[in-house]
Order: structure tokens, then C-alpha cells, then sequence
């Protein structure tokens, strides 16, 4: 058994750290700074600009999209390192295109949807939204009631998405609807590539949330969808939106990772130069087990999210092994981040150091793509043999 990362893997995360040290954290105090006047925490065009010229040029994009369309067509375990390192930073900043849709585009597009859809979207060309989440189901997306029902060639969509991330700015959402009321998850649902311009698509509000970001209601009225624009077969949906949704709880497991380890590297750097009653707090045996739970459950997490990429990348089913990380590695950084701020106290607090952005963030994180009970519940469920 071989724990080292390839020479390429190394250099690829060592690439993805100088480009967070370099281009990212400096731009942190600006983005603090506008998140505390209210002011959102997302990125200027110009700063947006900047970093696609900078990041294309060091070859960071498309990194695990398909060779032939311009992508390095990387495994999933390279793209863990690249992860953690991005996770590092509370600068809002995505490599282009995004993993999760980018892999549900890449299992389900034919020739057609490839050209119109998926090459630009590996170009950098397109935003890309995904909607599952409805008023009435949530943890449980096959509980969706939005329809879709053919008409001659097109499809109509009636329902309501919430909670969608970057509906409004997106070229095309991704929106799941049942085709099929009796087989629902099992043969009944369905996705469409909806166009945000699409006759019948609104977007009906912004919803703020914390951490600083936005999510947004969607309501779908006779939305007309042309029929070549259904994604993979008719009521097959569910699978490669499971896919999407796994690619997204790796990913989030890698972040947090590096999330956890920069608080930790904060706290290491505070404790011995802040004295209380006499001594610096790393002679605390209350700081010293902080960090030392800190560092092994961090470590944990990494081993497990390495292991799960890895059996990916052989092609073995990782259902348990993504809901074991997903609802560690989150918990953990949870975890990490509250004792980096407790250790800080009151400058733990402000809105000067980026602790309290990455504590909402991974608060956020506890919860989308499937909360932590769901995915406790769903390794027990395996585990117990039960039957849903
Ligand atoms: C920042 C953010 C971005 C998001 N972006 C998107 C997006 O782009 N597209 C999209 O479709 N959705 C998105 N979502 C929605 C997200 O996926 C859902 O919020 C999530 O799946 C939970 O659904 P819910 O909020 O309806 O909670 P519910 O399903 O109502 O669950 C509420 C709580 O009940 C508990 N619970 C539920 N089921 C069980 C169970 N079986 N066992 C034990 N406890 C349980 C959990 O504690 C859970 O937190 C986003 C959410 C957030 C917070």
C-alpha cells in the first residue's frame, strides 16, 4: 500500500496552494470587508477577470473535464489536493467549470447537447445552475412535485425550485422533474437543460443566506423545454443526478479539509504568543487537545476522502463511502473552526479575521447536498441491512 501522492499530483496541489497564497488570500481583506458592510462577499468583475487570466494561464482549468474538449481529464483523486487547497481561502473563487455539473453533463449529453452544452461549459464559456430542491422536498428530492409532460416534440415544466444557487446569473439549469408519477426515483424522473431565457422560467427572489451567499426561488409556468434539450434517457434522471451530487459531497469533504487545516494553522500561530495568567495558551492542556483532536481528525478525514477517490476512480461503488465523508469532514471542520475562534476570543469574533466567514460557510455546508443526519441515517440504513 502506497500513501504518497504521484509526482503529478503533488506538483498539481503545490501549483493550486502558490495560487491561493498568491492570488486569493490577498484579496481576503477586501472581501471581508465588503461582507461586513452588507455588502455580499462575491467578487468584482474586474477581480473575476483577473483570476480566470491568471488560473487559465496556469493551466487550472478544465482539470478533470474530457481531454478532446480542452480538460486534463484528471481523476478524482487529483482533484482532491486541487480541493483542499481551494478550500483554504474564504475568496469566492471556483476553477472553471464546475466538478458536479460538469460530471452529470459528461455521463448523460449526446453529440448535440455536447456541442451546445458541455463544451462551453469545459471552455469557462457558461455559469451553470442545478435544481432538485423544492417548498416540500428537500433531504428527500424524490418527493419532487414539479412535472414535465410532453407536448408534440417539447417538453412543458409546471413546479417550483428553491434554494437554487446561481439560478439568476446562469446560462442553463439544470431542473429535475418527474416524468413518471408512479416510478418517480425509480423510472419516473427526469432532467432538462433549461435555458435562463426559456419561455416560462422565473426567477422569483434572492435569498440570502448566510456565509455569504445567495441561493434563489424558481418557479417553472408552461415552461416550453425543446425536446433534444431532455438530458440522458426519459425517467432516468435520478442516477446521474446521484453522480452529480456525489462528485459535489467529495469535493465538499476536500474543502473542508483545507478549511479545518487553516484554522488549525491559525491556532497554532495564536496559542504560544498569547499569554493569559502568566502563560501562552499553548501550554493549555484545553488549546493543546483542541489542536491535537484538530490534527488527527483532520488527518482522518483525509485518509477516508483519499480512499473514497480512489475506489472511485477504480470504478467501485462509493455510496457508504461518500455519506461517511460527507457528513465527517463537514462536522469536523464545524468542529475545528469554533475552537480556532474560542482559542481567539474576541478577535475570534470579529469580522476582521475570515473565522467567522468560514464557520458560516461550513454551517451552509452541513446542509446542502444532503444534511448530516441523512447521510448518518443512510450508513446506518446500509449497515443494518434495512430496506427503505
Ligand atoms: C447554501 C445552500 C445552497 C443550496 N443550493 C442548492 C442548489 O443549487 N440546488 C438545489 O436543488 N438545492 C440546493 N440547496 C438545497 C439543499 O440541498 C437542501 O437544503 C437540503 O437537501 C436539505 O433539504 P431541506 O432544506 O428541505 O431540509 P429538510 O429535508 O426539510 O430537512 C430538515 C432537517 O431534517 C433532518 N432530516 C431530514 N431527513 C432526515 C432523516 N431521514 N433522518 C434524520 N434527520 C433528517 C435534518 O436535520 C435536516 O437538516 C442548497 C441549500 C443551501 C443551504
Amino acid at each position: 500500500m502506497d500513501f504518497e501522492l504521484s509526482e503529478e499530483d503533488r506538483m498539481l496541489k503545490e501549483l493550486v496552494h502558490k495560487f491561493v497564497e498568491k492570488e486569493l488570500m490577498p484579496l481576503e481583506a477586501e472581501v471581508l470587508s465588503r461582507e461586513a458592510a452588507g455588502k455580499g462577499w462575491g467578487l468584482g468583475a474586474e477581480e473575476h477577470v483577473r483570476l480566470d487570466k491568471i488560473s487559465k494561464e496556469l493551466g487550472l482549468w478544465g482539470l478533470d473535464a474530457p481531454a478532446d474538449i480542452g480538460g486534463s481529464d484528471l481523476p478524482s483523486v487529483s482533484m482532491i489536493g486541487v480541493n483542499e487547497e481551494m478550500g483554504r481561502t474564504i475568496t469566492p473563487y471556483t476553477l472553471p467549470p464546475d466538478s458536479p455539473n460538469l460530471r452529470m453533463l459528461m455521463a448523460t449529453v449526446n453529440e448535440r447537447q455536447r456541442e451546445a452544452y458541455l463544451a462551453p461549459y469545459v471552455r469557462g464559456e457558461t455559469i451553470s445552475a442545478i435544481g432538485i430542491s423544492e417548498p416540500g422536498a428537500g433531504a428527500d428530492p424524490s418527493a419532487m412535485t414539479t412535472r414535465a409532460e410532453r407536448h408534440g416534440e417539447d417538453w412543458i415544466l409546471n413546479g417550483r425550485k428553491i434554494w437554487i444557487s446561481r439560478a439568476a446569473e446562469a446560462d442553463f439549469t439544470i431542473v429535475m422533474a418527474i416524468t413518471d408519477k408512479e416510478k418517480r426515483a425509480r423510472g419516473g424522473i427526469s432532467a432538462f437543460l433549461v435555458d435562463r431565457n426559456a419561455p416560462g422560467f422565473k426567477v422569483l427572489r434572492r435569498i440570502p443566506m448566510i456565509g455569504g451567499a445567495a441561493t434563489y426561488e424558481v418557479v417553472l409556468e408552461d415552461c416550453r423545454v425543446e425536446g433534444w434539450k431532455l438530458l440522458g434517457q426519459e425517467g432516468n434522471g435520478f442516477a446521474p443526478m446521484q453522480l452529480r451530487l456525489g462528485t459535489r459531497r467529495i469535493q465538499m469533504a476536500a474543502w473542508s479539509i483545507g478549511m479545518a487545516q487553516r484554522a488549525l494553522d491559525m491556532m497554532c500561530e495564536f496559542a504560544p504568543q498569547r499569554v493569559t495568567f502568566g502563560q501562552p495558551l499553548s501550554e493549555r492542556q484545553a488549546i493543546q487537545w483542541w489542536v491535537s483532536d484538530a490534527a488527527t481528525r483532520i488527518h482522518a478525514a483525509r485518509l477516508m476522502t483519499y480512499d473514497c477517490a480512489w475506489k472511485l476512480d477504480q470504478g467501485r461503488d462509493v455510496r457508504l463511502e461518500i455519506s461517511m465523508i460527507k457528513a465527517y469532514a463537514t462536522e469536523m471542520a464545524w468542529e475545528v473552526v469554533d475552537r480556532a475562534m474560542q482559542t481567539f476570543g474576541a478577535m475570534g469574533m470579529t469580522k476582521e479575521l475570515p473565522l467567522q466567514l468560514m464557520a458560516s460557510k461550513i454551517r451552509t455546508m452541513r446542509i446542502y447536498d444532503g444534511p448530516t443526519e441523512v447521510h448518518k441515517w443512510v450508513v446506518a440504513r446500509n449497515l443494518l441491512g434495512a430496506k427503505r
